[in-house]
């Protein structure tokens, strides 16, 4: 997410370059909200920023206030209709709004907002009959913050602040009306976001990235708990909930930008540290270590540092392979990995190969990568994960799989090295993963590796399609 306060820029091309260095947080569908002070216009759709957003688009988005969304769906289906920033319309005035994270009480939400909607139902006065297609956990955040007890009589803020307190879960918001940019965090802080400041004005970005690409200087994290309104008198902190800060360890492991901070020390730095203690924790007699980029790159470097086994380049990648609008025939999707892999022969054979991924989810990558490896000629091949075994499903925001999916849910780390093909296998430890943080444990949430959830989450707000399952009724509820 991007949001910009800015009377002197062309906002529009500010957030489509804000979303540009966050496309990879989320590659199904972009957009961007403009406000000129009077009027709101969205534009969005399915795609890249860069297939949503050209020069003729953005010259038709004027105004000082803008919020940018690139969305990775965890809750509602991949649909235009989910796609963000969501908007509303209010008596007082309209929300565009921006959402990382997923909610674990949508359907109590939900209930709230039908019950308080005007029309009191599902009438076509109701929230949800305004909108029955979307049915993202982000579209009932966004009805709920314009409810009439709350914010039709005093605004969005005021809806927001009435609203703020009843939700659970994860959700970094950055949301507009025709006058403020809002930004607010959950208590927990599960997914980052931070304000920047430029010469004359303010952004709010998920990572710090973002920031140095559009020329603005980091201010600090937006706190857990807390909602800051930006208009031309600048920044203003308003409280909603006590923090209780569980930051999430896997942004460390994967998801945030190496060239991203989060609480002061660089995800790269991080990510090395890993790799140093993956060496120590499990050393192994080989001729070369190799990276499966990008996000493996980091940690293989600090492998090879500890390890003293040179550092090489063996696996290529295609970085242009995200997901488009055209599906790979059949026979191509059966090369699977090939499209964004492919070992470089000559590097590779006859060489002890340590190769060093960041996760291991379903494995079959990790299968597909080791008999590419063997293929390719390599004498052996050893197996480094940067994080510990993920077992466990997340439910703040990374859509990895049931347990039952996950294959370290239902196998140990050996079955997994057979199941993979590896010569050996070993994963960083969970406390070698947390001291390369620097933050001390208590203050991240690390639930996917040891299933202590820092928010209980009841097995009826489990699942991909809540919204649309309950629409269905029992008969699609649980398929
Ligand atoms: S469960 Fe894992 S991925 Fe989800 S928020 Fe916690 S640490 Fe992050």
């Amino acid at each position: 997410m991007f949001g910009a306060w800015a009377p002197d820029e062309d906002v529009a091309t500010l957030a489509y370059f804000g979303l540009y260095a966050l496309q990879h947080r989320g590659q199904e569908s972009a957009g961007i909200a403009v406000s000129d002070g009077a009027r709101i216009v969205v534009f969005k759709d399915m795609g890249l920023v860069a297939q949503v957003f050209d020069a003729p688009v953005l010259s038709t988005l004027h105004g000082h206030i803008a919020v940018g969304h690139c969305r990775y769906s965890t809750s509602g289906s991949s649909v235009w209709q989910n796609a963000q920033p969501t908007f509303r319309t209010t008596p007082a005035g309209s929300l565009a709004l921006g959402h990382n994270g997923n909610l674990i009480n949508t359907l109590e939400l939900a209930a709230r907002v039908r019950a308080s909607a005007p029309g009191n139902g599902d009438g076509p006065g109701s929230g949800f009959a305004r909108l029955p297609e979307a049915t993202s956990d982000t579209d009932v955040l966004t009805a709920l913050f314009t409810l009439p007890a709350g914010g039709v009589d005093g605004g969005i803020e005021a809806g927001a602040l009435a609203g703020l307190p009843l939700v659970r879960g994860a959700y970094s918001l950055v949301f507009m009306d025709e006058h403020t940019l809002y930004a607010a965090r959950d208590p927990q802080g599960f997914r980052p976001l931070v304000l920047g400041r430029l010469e004359r004005g303010w952004v709010v970005a998920s990572e710090t990235a973002a920031l140095d690409i559009v020329g603005a200087s980091f201010v600090r994290e937006v706190e857990p708990g807390e909602l800051i309104t930006i208009d031309e008198r600048g920044p203003r902190s308003l409280r909603f909930a006590e923090p209780r800060p569980r930051g999430c360890l896997f942004e460390y492991v994967y998801l945030a930008r190496p060239d991203t901070a989060i609480a002061g020390r660089s995800v790269q730095a991080t990510r090395v540290a890993v790799g140093r203690t993956l060496a120590a924790e499990h050393p192994v007699d080989a001729d070369l270590v190799i990276p499966v980029p990008e996000s493996g790159t980091p940690a293989a470097i600090g492998y090879a540092q500890a390890s003293g086994i040179p550092y090489g380049q063996g696996l290529v990648k295609n970085s242009y392979v995200g997901r488009t609008f055209i599906q790979p025939s059949q026979t191509i999707r059966q090369r699977g990995i090939r499209l964004k892999l492919n070992p470089l022969r000559d590097v590779i054979a006859g060489q002890r190969v340590v190769v060093v991924d960041d996760s291991i989810v379903r494995g079959n990558t990790q299968r597909a990568i080791v008999a590419m490896l063997r293929e390719a000629g390599a004498a052996e091949v050893h197996v480094r994960i940067s994080s510990p075994p993920v077992a466990w499903p997340c439910f703040y925001g990374i859509d990895f799989a049931t347990r039952a999916e996950l294959i370290a849910g239902g196998l140990s780390a050996e079955e997994i090295r057979v199941s993979i093909g590896a010569d050996t296998l070993g994963y960083v430890s969970l406390d070698g993963l947390i001291a390369a943080t620097s933050l001390p444990a208590g203050r991240l949430c690390r639930a996917c590796f040891d299933g202590d959830y820092p928010l209980r989450v009841a097995d009826g707000e489990q699942g991909k399609h809540l919204l649309e399952d309950a629409a269905m009724g029992p008969a699609r509820a649980g398929s």
